[in-house]
């Protein structure tokens, strides 16, 4: 067979050549842009000129800190299309992580949303790489600032060339991307998805038991493009030929909501807290959703009451996806097989509600204490997977020596698996609760609070047990309207029947909000400690 090079920039000429006709649909941060896939195509082979300009070449790292748009998806393409690598980076961290983040990366170039600029220019003099900032903007004028050169990304394109080539005469396996973990713990990690890893991750989304995108879908990724390149949503759906429909800076469940209505979305995808907030505005308003065909929700698990929900209130398919990213991320997606259909109704949201079975093209496995586990669902172990879109390393970092060993990426998240390899996450290995030599499943304990009928959200996480080592507790957020409704009493009863006694939750805290990560998940070391000062317990 012939060895072709699988590349990013490829991907783009496919939609240049086959769907020019097809729309990207952006909101900035002052207009709806509508343009073609031609339109999209030239403005990116101009970029790819305009980098050159400016003195990018191969290897060079192109930063982004941007919201989901039409600009950030040229860049998206523009970088690796050239031999670059594009590195997203996601705006919501510390600045003191961002300052990490891009002098560990070696940014040579910034480019940045027009609200991200006052914190860029905090923490510009701490920036040892930068040579060039480039602001994005429907404004033809360039901000009065310290950051010094700038240039106004509309004027380079305007000034670029349309017919610029992409490279052809890359190795599959150079670097295209890069992104650093949200960091739930010490310095954020980088890494580095190779052109071969976005393609190849791409196909997965294409397939119609992976992420089952195609030319007919409207996809709105709303999973921000700064955080593992949207789930490789914009790769895949340009490729495709789906049309694309990006809800801009700082979008909030109505305007989803209202995108979803009147561009027909069919496809979209993003964090549980996403879904949440979307589901409270579905309530509100009256809302057309009817052309939604699937809704991905991974990045934490997703309770079953979500997934009801949205499926027989709003008769929305909603599927669950798995991925890290290390994973570029989809490792699994949860669909019935074609025999489960017989299921009872519940038997089936149970099984929609576990994390689902690994996509083809990745490899698996659960090791336990004492070495690989039985696929019964009972037995607990960590899931290693590999494949070629899984990292095999952290960019110059020495943490991955922990998480990379002979050839697999040990995820650090607990899982069980049933007979029809279909895998659950127990927890990851720093939140499971410790109780009497027994596990406790923090996200299990969660998920069945989320089912109440008061509760918003809710999250379990352990306090030190003189008797028992760990106990559980319980913090819940109540929906408008439940303050004062419910007791501590009424939780533990609405556990009772489904759990063993040990795992029922010494108490029941209510609280206005969960702390959560920059890309919307619990936050569990900040709420320990806010549990911990509630009980006066010291840290160690
Ligand atoms: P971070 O480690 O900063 O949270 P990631 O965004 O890469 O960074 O998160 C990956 C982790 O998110 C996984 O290892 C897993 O613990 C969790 N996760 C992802 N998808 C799911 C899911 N569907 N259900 C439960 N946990 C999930």
């Amino acid at each position: 067979m012939m060895q072709t090079p699988l590349l990013v920039g490829s991907m783009m000429e496919h939609a240049e050549k086959f769907f020019s006709k097809k729309e990207v649909i952006s909101q900035t941060h002052d207009t709806l842009h509508r343009l073609t896939y031609k339109e999209v195509g030239h403005r990116t082979r101009r970029l790819m000129s305009a980098l050159a300009r400016l003195g990018i070449e191969k290897g060079d790292k192109v930063g982004t800190l941007a919201w989901n748009h039409h600009r950030h998806l040229e860049i998206y393409f523009a970088a690796p299309g050239m031999g670059a690598v594009l590195h997203t980076i996601n705006i919501r961290l510390s600045p003191e992580h961002i300052i990490y983040i891009i002098n560990h990366a070696e940014d040579e170039i910034l480019f940045i949303d027009e609200d991200i600029l006052p914190l860029i220019e905090k923490i510009h003099p701490h920036l040892t790489t930068v040579k060039a900032y480039v602001i994005m903007s429907d404004k033809s004028t360039l901000p009065d600032t310290t950051l010094q050169p700038l240039y106004n990304y509309e004027q380079l394109l305007t000034d670029g060339d349309p017919a610029y080539p992409f490279r052809h005469d890359l190795d599959e396996n150079d670097p295209a991307g890069m992104c650093y973990t949200s960091a739930t713990t010490g310095k954020p990690k980088g890494v580095v998805y190779s052109h071969r890893g976005i393609v190849l991750h791409s196909l997965a989304l294409g397939l119609a038991d992976g992420g089952a995108i195609s030319e007919s879908d409207t996809a709105m990724p709303v999973v921000p493009q700064f955080h593992v390149n949207a789930w490789g949503l914009p790769f895949a759906c340009t490729w495709f030929g789906s049309t694309q429909v990006m809800p801009g800076p700082r979008f909030t469940p109505q305007r989803l909501a209202a995108f979803i209505e009147r561009f027909r979305v069919t496809i979209t995808a993003g964090v549980p807290t996403i879904w949440l907030g979307l589901l409270q505005e579905l309530e509100k308003g009256n809302y057309d959703t009817s052309s939604l065909r699937s809704v991905l929700c991974g990045g934490s698990a997703a309770p079953l009451g979500l997934i009801r929900a949205f499926e027989k209130k709003y008769n929305i398919p909603f599927y669950h996806a798995y991925g890290a990213t290390e994973t570029t991320p989809l490792v699994t997606i949860s669909r019935l097989k074609s025999y489960q259909q017989d299921l009872s109704e519940d038997e089936k949201l149970q099984e929609r509600s576990r994390q689902g079975i690994l996509v083809p093209g990745l490899e698996m496995k659960v090791i336990g204490s004492d070495g690989e586990v039985e696929w019964n669902d009972e037995e607990m172990g960590e899931l290693l997977v590999r494949g070629p879109w899984i990292a095999d390393a952290y960019y110059r970092d020495e943490r991955s020596e922990l998480a990379f060993i002979d050839g697999w990426f040990h995820t650090g998240d607990v899982v069980t698996v049933d007979k029809e390899g279909t895998m659950k996450i127990v927890d990851r290995t720093k939140d499971l609760i410790k109780s009497g030599g027994e596990w406790i499943s923090s996200v299990d304990l969660e998920n069945a609070l989320m089912a109440h009928e008061a509760v918003f959200e809710a999250s379990v996480v352990a306090i030190p047990d003189p008797e028992w080592q760990e106990r559980p507790i319980a913090c819940v957020v109540l929906k408008e309207g439940y303050e004062g409704q419910v007791t501590k009493d009424d939780f533990i009863q609405f556990l009772e029947p489904q759990f063993a006694k040990y795992w029922l939750p010494d108490d029941v805290l209510f609280l206005d909000a969960i702390p959560k990560t920059s890309v919307g998940k619990f936050l569990k070391r900040q709420l320990r400690e806010q549990v911990k000062a509630h009980y006066q317990i010291k840290s160690e």
